[in-house]
């Protein structure tokens, strides 16, 4: 490089460098006054997406009260949602691509960023406990389509049909109304993701769908994508996302809500802003359905939703309940 150039390169690097820690230090201000929570007065509460995350909730707080870790919860949690054959958008029983193959998708966190992942993964009936498995067993963090599932196999999963008759009935009726475009989010209920902090105040997250019915085979969506589908930063607090993958994925939807937390908005705020971001970016917002859901490090929670209609399940202590989200736009 010449003298020149180079001189003028590193007094961009060092301006960049002063700038950096700049913004660093501002970015840092809000958590270092914020209001966390010692860890001995840590609060176990669960939150996660859609009616099934009631039951789902229930599951994972019987982890928590035992003294079960997060992970530990919110992996058995979900769990439960995926073996559900009358849940149509997670697990056994949730409704195929357009071949008739049923793709699962789903990733796992806890607070120290340790995270695992697998995608377009077929015929497992546990996904997120594989996913576990790739954060816990492997150097990688996702695995997909085949070798996720020879993986799974290896790992002692086992092979199950997934496509329940009445799951199968609901394709080949989509397939004779062909091209019926179905609405993400509003008829199907969808993926589950949830979120829970544990007795030392530790949050882990778990997300897990089959995805968008009737999609292109091969498609993945946000579910699996850490960072889109599920964020957590034990420093922080995690989220989750639910609705059409495609657009939480254009702005790494969980990982915005997290770092819009880190500069000090609430869960709900940072869960209204990243919705935002999202509409700033589409121009047909027709049938755009995404819902966020948030968790901080002080075991305060909130969500919503671009479109009307979306909920959440909360369990803690003296709650459980649905709670319906604040959301932008009537149907
Ligand atoms: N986000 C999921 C996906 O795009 C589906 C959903 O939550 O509705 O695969």
């Amino acid at each position: 490089m010449k003298r020149r150039k180079f001189l003028g390169a590193a007094s961009l690097t060092s301006i960049g460098l002063f700038f950096s820690q700049y913004v660093n230090a501002k970015a840092d201000l809000p958590l270092e006054k914020s209001n966390i929570p010692a860890k001995d007065e840590a609060k176990p509460i669960i939150i996660s997406t859609w009616n099934h995350g009631m039951a789902a909730n229930r599951m994972a707080w019987k982890v928590l009260l035992k003294g079960g870790t997060s992970l530990d919860a919110v992996e058995k949690g979900v769990m439960l949602t995926e073996s559900d054959p009358n849940n149509r958008s997670v697990g056994l029983g949730g409704l195929p691509d357009r071949d008739g193959n049923v793709t699962l998708d789903a990733c796992i966190m806890n607070q120290k960023s340790q995270c695992g992942s697998v995608g377009y993964l077929q015929e497992i009936e546990h996904p997120i406990s594989v996913a576990r498995k790739v954060m816990e067993d492997t150097p990688h963090v996702m695995l997909v389509g085949k070798g996720a599932q020879d993986f799974a196999l290896s790992k002692g999963f086992e092979k199950k049909n997934l496509l329940t008759p009445e799951a199968k009935a609901e394709w080949l009726q989509w397939k004779r109304d062909q091209m019926k475009k179905p609405r993400i989010n509003s008829e199907n209920h969808d993926t589950i993701g949830m979120l829970a902090m544990d007795k030392d105040g530790n949050i882990s997250g778990a997300c897990t769908t089959s995805g968008w019915a009737y999609k292109l085979p091969g498609r993945l969506g946000d579910s699996p994508i850490i960072g889109a589908g599920l964020f957590v930063d034990g420093e922080i607090g995690g989220a989750c996302a639910t609705g059409m993958g495609e657009a939480v994925i254009r702005i790494a939807g969980s990982h915005t809500v997290v770092e819009l937390m880190r500069h000090g908005h609430s869960p709900e705020e940072a869960c209204k802003l990243a919705v935002e971001r999202i509409r700033k970016k589409h121009e047909d917002l027709k049938d755009l359905q995404v819902g966020f859901i948030a968790m901080n490090r002080a075991g305060k929670v909130g969500g919503y939703s671009m479109y009307a209609g979306f909920n959440y399940a909360l369990k803690d202590a003296e709650n459980d309940e649905m709670i319906d989200a604040k959301y932008d736009l009537e149907w």
